[in-house]
């Protein structure tokens, strides 16, 4: 495992950290605490010592808290957890939280705590205005928590601003080769350098459309230029943003123990600086071809979801990317499955009333009632659209 250093503190940070968002086997809205044990345990084994999660992913905190108290591994990593800003409606609320965090945790302090998808300077500034300014420095000088920073899924030109809002010790970013010049971007990873934070960075498989669900085409493009090290697409992704100086560790969500030991052979040799002059090529040949068939960026997160109506939003759009990547027939193959289209209560895109309700939670931006107007379209032309609406009625 390659380790790089953060900047304000001199913590050495594992090069891969494990997000736990993803852990399997969800029942009763909490992952499954045996997987979860083994994925976590393998991760240490291999050299990870960074975990992530959040107040707002479910069953989450309390699962990571009970394993690495299980384990005995508390202190042999460092513990990543989010403030759900928005919930925070009164100064109270800050330390309800955090307090609630610690208990699901098991832990007495937080090593790096984020404020949770900041997407605008105003979101902060309505903080600012709630005392979390002094909060945090409470928080800092009592040990609770030891770095402060923020997760972001706005656009670039709000970075800075939230970047020069705060003294911060570190960001996270959505970052890899597709997206450099969406939300922070390039531009973004170096302004944070710059100001001498560290750089954690998400999304690097962009929600697994730079991995299994690359285009035929640019998986070629991959393949002829694989060697022993970058066999995969997922290996070139990652080592896509390792190669970056100004990245100090990727978060991988990491679902069976086999996933950590892939990514963990991967992160032994993650140097910045190694990707040859060839394989940079080969990978801007990817990007053009990705950019071609990916029509709307979603990652898959589910944020938007559920949908008072029943439309699954990131399943269609995951039929619509597919068809322009994988062919038309491939796509509405996806779409017929994910809208259930052969049951008594399908659960069609054109379901969609526009009532904004997914709009307003979609941290790419995506203006989820009209991109669903072009999944409409793509899948349910004409008297198509006649017939399974009426289907759907009835
Ligand atoms: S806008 Fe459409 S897809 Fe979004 S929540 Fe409302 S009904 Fe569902
Ligand atoms: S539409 Fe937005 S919120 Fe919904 S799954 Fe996609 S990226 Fe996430």
């Amino acid at each position: 495992m390659q380790y790089r250093v953060n900047p304000k503190n001199g913590d050495r940070i594992s090069a891969l950290g494990l997000g736990c968002m993803r852990f399997p086997g969800y029942e009763l809205g909490r992952p499954s605490q045996r997987a979860a044990e083994e994925i976590i345990s393998r991760a240490v084994e291999r050299g990870v010592n960074y975990l992530d999660t959040a107040y707002l992913y479910p069953g989450n905190e309390a699962c990571v808290g009970e394993a690495l108290q299980k384990l005995g591994l508390r202190d042999r990593v460092l513990l990543a957890t989010k403030l759900p800003h928005a919930s925070c409606k009164r100064p109270g609320d800050f330390d309800r939280f955090f307090e609630e965090q610690l208990k699901r945790l098991k832990t007495d302090r937080v090593d790096y705590y984020l404020i949770h998808n900041v997407t605008s300077p105003a979101q902060w500034e309505r903080l600012c205005r709630l005392g979390i300014e002094d909060w945090i420095r409470r928080q800092k000088t009592a040990g609770r928590i030891r770095q402060i920073g923020f997760s972001f899924h706005g656009n670039a030109g709000d970075f800075p601003v939230l970047l020069d809002a705060f003294s911060w010790d570190f960001c996270q970013i959505q970052y890899n080769y597709a997206n450099e010049r969406y939300q922070a971007g390039t531009a973004g990873l170096l302004a944070a350098a710059e100001r001498g934070l560290a750089v954690f960075v998400m999304e690097p498989l962009l929600g697994g459309r730079l991995a299994g669900r690359l285009p035929n085409a640019a998986k070629r493009v991959l393949q002829d230029a694989a060697d022993a090290r970058l066999r995969t697409p997922a290996d070139w992704a990652l080592a896509w943003v390792w190669n970056h100086p100004q990245v100090t560790m990727l978060l991988s969500g990491m679902g069976s123990p086999a996933e950590v030991d892939a990514n963990a052979a991967l992160a032994d040799d993650a140097v910045p600086g190694s990707l040859s002059a060839e394989q940079l090529a080969a990978i801007s040949r990817v990007v053009g071809i990705f950019q071609a068939a990916n029509r709307v960026p979603c990652t898959g997160c589910g944020y938007c979801m559920p949908c008072p109506r029943g439309v699954p939003i990131p399943s269609a759009f995951a039929a619509y990317n597919a068809s322009y990547a994988h062919g038309w027939m491939t796509g509405l193959q996806q779409y017929f499955t994910a809208s259930a289209v052969r049951t008594a209560e399908p659960r069609l895109v054109s379901n969609c009333t526009k009532c904004g309700k997914c709009k307003r939670h979609c941290p790419q931006g995506i203006d989820i009632p009209a991109c669903l107007d072009d999944v409409r379209h793509r899948f349910q032309p004409g008297p198509v659209d006649w017939v399974l609406t009426r289907m759907a009625r009835s």
